[in-house]
């Protein structure tokens, strides 16, 4: 199978299938991610205890780009540190925008590569990043993101 057709098996699995999707009742952290360029709208709930992510769930209405990168992000985030969550937002981000080479270059990203395609694809980068935005805006209690306007929401200038 090459990474083309993984990526689009990927989308529809998650598409038909969104893991951890629903209300989280014991959220320490939350968020609202919104990307108007394409309508994708996301609620990120997260449980964080001593520092784990330890319980993470997400629902809105969003396109199978977005929501795939959702699905799959809540499966990776779980169990992780807030640290290295951080960390995978930061990679994320930089292998969607093409500033890493995900095949090539080091990173902690494992099955998440399949979306290094999206960087071809500028209109979608913004559904596949929404999710991670609105993870590092939960973890640091912002309670809304938007992928519209300057901001970065990331931020990290260099
Ligand atoms: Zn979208």
């Amino acid at each position: 199978m090459d990474s083309k057709q993984l990526y689009q098996e990927v989308i529809l699995d998650h598409n038909k299938k969104p893991r951890n999707y629903g209300p989280l009742e014991s959220a320490t952290h939350s968020s609202e991610g919104l990307n108007p360029l394409c309508g994708d709208h996301i609620w990120l709930r997260l449980h964080v205890d001593d520092d784990h992510i330890d319980a993470v769930a997400f629902e809105g209405q969003s396109c199978a780009i977005c929501k795939a990168s959702a699905s799959m992000m809540t499966m990776v985030i779980k169990g992780k540190t807030v640290d290295e969550a951080e960390r995978l937002v930061a990679e994320f981000r930089s292998m969607a925008t093409g500033e890493l080479d995900a095949t090539s270059q080091p990173n902690h990203l494992g099955r998440l590569v399949v979306f290094a395609g999206v960087k071809d694809l500028p209109s979608r980068v913004k559904c596949a990043i929404l999710p991670w935005h609105t993870l590092h805006a939960a973890l640091a209690n912002d309670r809304t993101v938007s992928t519209e306007g300057d901001q970065d929401p990331v931020g990290a200038p260099e």
